[in-house]
This record gives C-alpha cells, structure tokens and sequence, in this order.
C-alpha cells in the first residue's frame, strides 16, 4: 500500500460529534468515516483490519465444524410474523412485507429446516458475517453501538438438550479463543446472564473498560461474573467493573422450532445462537490499545505490519526505499508505504502518522543512514529504537 495510492487523509482535529475515543482516533486515521449517527464507511485501512477480525472469528467457526452461509438482510415480514417479533421497536422496515435484518433465527431456521429432515443430518450449525440493521436510540459510542453493523451469529441445531449443552462449551472455547487471538483475551470475562422466557442463564462475553456500558460483579463463593440482572442469583463483592459485550451465547431451546414447526419424529428441535460484534470488537480494541499519540494495534489484525518513511530530499533515499518496499511485498510483509514526497510533509508529520495509525513497526531511512547502510527501526508499542541492515530487518520481520 502506498500511501499516495490509497484513500487515506489524517487529521489533527477531533471530530465534534463524537465523544468516544474509538471514533475519534478511528476517523482521525482515516480508518473509518461517519456518514450520520450510529452509521459509517470503512475506508482501506479501517476495512483491512475489520476484515483480520472476520478472518480471526471465521476460522474459529469453522474449527468448532459451523459452516458458513450469507443470508439476506432483507426479509420477508410474514416470517416475523410467526415469531411475534415483527413489531420490535428496533426494526428498520423499509416496505410493509420486509424488515432489514436485526437479528436472523426467522431466516436461519427455516433454513436449516429445509436441508435437515432427519435424525443423521444432526447436529448442524450455521452462521454469517453480515450487517445488521437496529434503530438504536442510544447510538453514540463510536462503532461500539451502530444503527448499521457488522455481526457473526451462528445458530445451531440439536435432537437432544445433552448435545445441545456439549456444544454451548464448545462454542464458549471458541469465543475464549477468538478474544485472545485479538489481543483481549486476559480482559474479556465470561458472564452469567438472563437467559430470558427459555433457561436460567445465557452468557455474555464482556470486555472491561470504562467506556462499558455494562456493569459485571464478581461472586466470590461461585467464583463467577454476572451481570446486574442476575442481582438474586449471585452476590454482589466489591469486584465489578464496567465492561462492553463483544458477544454471547444464548440458549434458544424450541421458541423459533415451535414457531417454524421444525421437529423430528414429533421432537422439537433444540437451537443455540451464539452472536459476536464484528465492528463493535474494533471499536473496543481501540479502546484499549492506544496512547496519547494514537492507536497501537496489536500485530494479529494491524492494517500493515511495517510503516516505510523514508525521510528528506535525497532522490539516493526515496530509490533505496522503493526497492525494499518491493522487497518487503516479495517477503510477503504488510507495508505502509508513506511515500510522499512534497514539501509540506517533513519526518513530523511522517512520524505522528505513523504513530496515530498504530503499524506496529516504523522503518526509517534518511541519507544518514544510507551512508552507513543502515535503517532505523520503531517499535510503535515501547518507542524501542534500533538501526540495523534491511537484511537483519526481513530477517526480525520475518520472525
Ligand atoms: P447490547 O446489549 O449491547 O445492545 P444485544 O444484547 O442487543 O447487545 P445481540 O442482539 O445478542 O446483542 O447481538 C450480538 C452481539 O452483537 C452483541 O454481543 C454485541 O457484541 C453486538 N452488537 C449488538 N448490538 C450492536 C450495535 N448496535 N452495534 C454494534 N454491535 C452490536
Ligand atoms: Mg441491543
């Protein structure tokens, strides 16, 4: 990626519309951009990093044996209809017969029923990563509540509660391991919540930070967090913290079977669904990686591994820096190239970039280190400086 290729403008000035410091640094950057309240484009760089998120969740659905679908966004409102959920007050309706997807067991459900007729085809698990569509009333913490938002909901298909219960733990091993490949996984709890009309619990996953909305309690004699509606069940210590729910896991048992009439030999079929929040986990991993200079992401989902800034006039070190670009893309190294060359671009403006868009590594070259051979190297995390070769650089990238 060179950075006079792509669409990529930063700025120094906060946007005035928001408070949370995910849209902020994330529009500052040039990562994503506010088209009206709860809505956003996501712009190259913002989109490479929500699409290592997806590719991080997919992997982990697909290793627990959930095979992927992409259903529609737009649906028909009969379906609703026979769930009793046509009229929540979130629907966006864009005709009298549709409704924009807010949520998709009226989709997945009939679905799997048509492919799933008897005792062999189970179990089954489905699921998409796909926009969905809430008029939420509170949307103003960046892409942590959006009115149009990338989800992963999966739904999964049992004969039997014993199976249904063996594969809730292993979805909730899946999710542990989606959080720590993002880098969140030591501040991401497992809590005990409502599971509504249908069990005693659902769980939510949930990240703590302060922006949270939520607030999660600790109870020692379980050792267990909860979330305050389960206030009865558990007791309050003096650990609680807020958090932000960046998934759950939700035990359906026969509501959307029942309403679909998808048994087998006259047995309900006992459903899961398990939900993750796509652009709400960026959002939250800005949240907590970053500093007074900008974001610092962390290497699995960075938009490029190495920031290239070569600096000054010298036409010596733009042709060195060319090459090691071209270098580094044979290697198969994410480069952000930030080769521009005009006047008002001095190494400041190059270096608060860099800091600001959060590449794990900035590799400097200058007519000072050409003469001795040498690049210079930035750890973006520590502020750790080195100057080595650009063989010993592939080499340390490579690791
Ligand atoms: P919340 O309590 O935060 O509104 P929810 O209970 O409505 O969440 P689900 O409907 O189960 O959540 O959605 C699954 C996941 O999608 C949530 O765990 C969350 O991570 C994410 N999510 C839900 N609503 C939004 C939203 N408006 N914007 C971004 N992500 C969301
Ligand atoms: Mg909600």
């Amino acid at each position: 990626m060179r950075y006079t290729q792509i669409l990529l403008k930063t700025s120094k000035e906060s946007p005035s519309d928001e408070n949370a410091k995910n849209a902020e640094l994330l529009i500052r950057g040039g990562f994503v951009q506010k088209e009206m309240a709860g809505v956003y484009s996501y712009l190259p760089l913002g989109l490479r990093v929500l699409r290592k998120i997806e590719n991080i969740v997919r992997e982990e659905m697909n290793a627990v044996g959930a095979s992927e679908v992409l259903m529609p966004a737009l649906t028909p409102r009969d379906r609703w209809e026979k769930t009793g959920r046509a009229n929540v007050d979130i629907a966006f309706s864009p005709t009298e017969k549709t409704i924009l997807g807010w949520s998709h067991e009226e989709m997945a459900t009939p679905l799997v029923q048509r492919f799933c007729n008897s005792p062999k085809d189970f179990p089954k698990c489905v699921f998409q990563i796909q926009t969905k569509f809430r008029n939420e009333p509170r949307a103003k913490s960046g892409l942590l509540r959006g009115r149009e938002f990338l989800m992963k909901d999966a739904y999964s298909f049992h004969l039997t509660q014993e199976d249904f219960e063996k594969y809730y733990d292993v979805m909730t091993g899946a999710y542990h391991r989606i959080y720590s490949r993002l880098g969140i996984g030591e501040l991401t709890k497992l809590v005990a919540a409502s599971g509504g009309e249908f069990s005693k619990f659902s769980h939510e996953f949930q990240t703590i930070s302060p922006i949270g909305e939520d607030e999660i309690f600790w109870d020692e004699k379980s050792e267990t967090w909860f979330n305050a509606e389960l206030a009865d069940q558990f007791e309050k210590s003096k650990k609680s913290a807020h958090a932000i729910e960046v998934g759950n896991i939700f035990p359906l048992a026969t509501k959307y079977s029942d309403a679909f009439k998808f048994g087998i030999d006259g047995t309900s079929v006992i459903m899961g669904c398990y939900g993750i929040g796509i652009s709400r986990l960026l959002g939250t991993i800005v949240e907590i990686f970053h500093d007074e200079n900008g974001i610092v992401w962390p290497k699995n989902i960075a938009p490029a591994q190495v920031y290239l800034a070569p600096i000054g006039k010298d036409d010596a070190v733009f042709e060195k820096s060319d090459a090691l670009y071209n270098e580094l893309l044979k290697e198969k190294i994410e480069v952000l190239y930030d080769d521009r060359r005009d006047k008002k671009t001095g190494p400041g403006t190059k270096f608060a970039d860099h800091e600001l868009l959060g590449i794990p590594f900035r590799v400097v070259l200058s007519e000072n280190l050409l003469a001795e051979n040498l690049v210079e190297i930035v750890d973006r995390k520590t502020g750790t400086v080195k100057k080595i070769t650009t063989e010993k650089l592939i080499e340390f990238l490579k690791k």
